[in-house]
């Protein structure tokens, strides 16, 4: 069963589509969290950002970089809000990995990607060794 985005991508369902090369795809979010809300996916249906190859990645990832001010220009946005919902523990709710610029104004009332956890951990410096280790000796 195709995801919704490969169906976009097939030209099976419509999308408004602002970018396109080779590998990725940029269009409109549906359901736009603020004016220009833009989705940045590659065009095979990996499912989540460690799932596509490097050079995939690499090219969504330059897209976002290459389409964040021609957004922010053209909603005449002050700001963006970018990021990934990578996976469904994160709110991942379409299985077809895609990364979100949200354009973001003056007092728009909106909160930043640390709004995202509701609390903090209090982490000790064995702890913070512990991960600083697991991630830089990984
Ligand atoms: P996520 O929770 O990160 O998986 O977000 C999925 C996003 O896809 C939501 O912001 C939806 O509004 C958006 N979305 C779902 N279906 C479509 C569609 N057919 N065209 C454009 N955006 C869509």
């Amino acid at each position: 069963m195709p995801t919704i985005f490969e169906q976009i991508v097939d030209g099976e369902i419509p999308g408004r589509i602002v970018h396109e090369t080779e590998t990725t795809l940029a269009f409109l979010d549906a359901n736009p969290l603020a004016r220009g809300h833009t989705l940045v996916i590659p065009k095979e249906p990996y499912e989540h950002l460690d799932d596509m190859p490097a050079d995939v990645a690499s090219d969504v990832f330059g897209v976002v970089h290459e389409l964040t001010p021609t957004i922010e220009d053209a909603v005449d946005a002050d700001a963006t809000t970018i990021g990934m919902n990578n996976g469904e523990a994160a709110g991942q709710e379409v299985p077809h990995a895609h990364v979100h610029i949200i354009p973001r104004f003056d007092g728009d009332g909106g909160g930043p990607i640390h709004a995202v956890s509701p609390s903090r951990p209090d982490l000790s410096d064995a702890e913070l060794d512990e991960i600083e280790a697991a991630i830089s000796e990984a």
